[in-house]
């Protein structure tokens, strides 16, 4: 079984004390940032739902044919909904199509095979396009007592209101500072080291965790320098767009950026610079943002990004 983080734990309690108390909803909105374990949350309340014989403590038993076929990944009454495979079998597709949210309503249409219950997970739910999230609305008006819609979803906001309005929020949030560092340390990670990668993080945990495991606070160093380099004009824009974007660590490293900018920014608006120069980082901040979702397409992407380096040492040396 897995060890859930304390904002994990809370979060499930509150469901789990929902479904005890039955008012759980039938749709339910899983968000929050990033990487604090929404979908794992989301996959404990599945196999609660499917479970024939909860234990007292609300939870799925473990025991039960329904827990056991859940356990071998072979309960037939879960539909996980996700990216699919692109026809050349080889990347990840960016949308979910309406074909995939269709064949959904198709199963929830079908008698459980199992108990009485069918659970589909649709995450990430912001990855539906207009048509699929048109399509899932039919789904969501024709409410069934034995039919459970999890979705889960990192920006909430890209949902069409029509939908949030119909589910019910199960909301995760940052835990306090000493929290996260509490959990770092128990995950064998040095003070230090948890204040650092936490601060980098601006709080979160799971993304502190996962930079401390990929060696993720060096590379972030490595993009502050190359930043710095830039505006001083010791390093050539396109080749440091070059060498950021040669491997599959391209999306982290403009991430850092774009971070790093942020921080540039508040410097500047704490400091004695005009509205114009702060304006200049915020607006490099949104394309930096731009190109970094674009990274997936088929772009010239070095173009674009040495570009963006090259304002970004005419900027840096203008404000001085
Ligand atoms: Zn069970």
């Amino acid at each position: 079984m897995t060890t859930l983080a304390p904002w994990q734990e809370s979060v499930l309690d509150s469901a789990l004390r929902a479904i005890d108390q039955d008012r759980l909803g039938h749709a339910l909105l899983l968000c929050g940032p990033p990487v604090i374990g929404k979908r794992a949350v989301a996959e404990i309340l599945a196999r609660r739902l499917l479970c024939t014989t909860p234990n007292a403590s609300g939870r799925a038993c473990g025991q039960c044919r329904s827990c056991r076929l859940f356990a071998a990944g072979t309960h037939a009454d879960i539909q996980r909904v996700s990216f699919e495979l692109n026809d050349k079998g080889d990347k990840l597709k960016t949308e979910i199509s309406v074909d995939q949210i269709r064949r959904l309503g198709q199963w929830f249409s079908l008698t459980p095979q199992f108990g009485n219950i069918q659970v589909a997970v649709i995450a990430p739910a912001e990855g539906m396009n207009m048509s699929a999230a048109n399509a899932l609305l039919k789904t969501l008006e024709e409410p069934s007592s034995n039919r459970y819609l999890l979705l889960v979803t990192d920006h909430p906001g890209r949902l069409p209101t029509t939908i949030r309005s119909r589910c019910q929020r199960i909301e995760f949030r940052l835990p306090e500072p000493a929290a996260a560092r509490q959990w770092l340390r128990e995950r064998g990670v040095a003070d230090a080291d948890a204040a650092a990668a936490l601060a980098a993080a601006r709080g979160h945990p799971g993304l502190a965790a996962d930079w401390l495991e990929q060696g993720g606070l060096r590379l972030r160093q490595e993009v502050g320098a190359d930043l710095d380099a830039l505006a001083t004009g010791r390093i050539s824009p396109v080749a440091v767009a070059q060498r950021w974007l040669a491997d599959d660590l391209a999306d982290l490293r403009l991430r850092f950026a774009a971070d790093l900018a942020l921080d540039t920014g508040k410097a500047r608006r704490e400091g004695s610079n005009t509205a114009g120069e702060v304006g200049r980082i915020g607006d490099w901040f949104d394309a930096l943002n731009r190109c970094r979702m674009q990274l997936r397409s088929p772009l010239r992407h070095d173009l674009v990004l040495a570009g963006l380096l090259h304002e970004w040492g005419n900027m840096s040396r203008r404000a001085g």
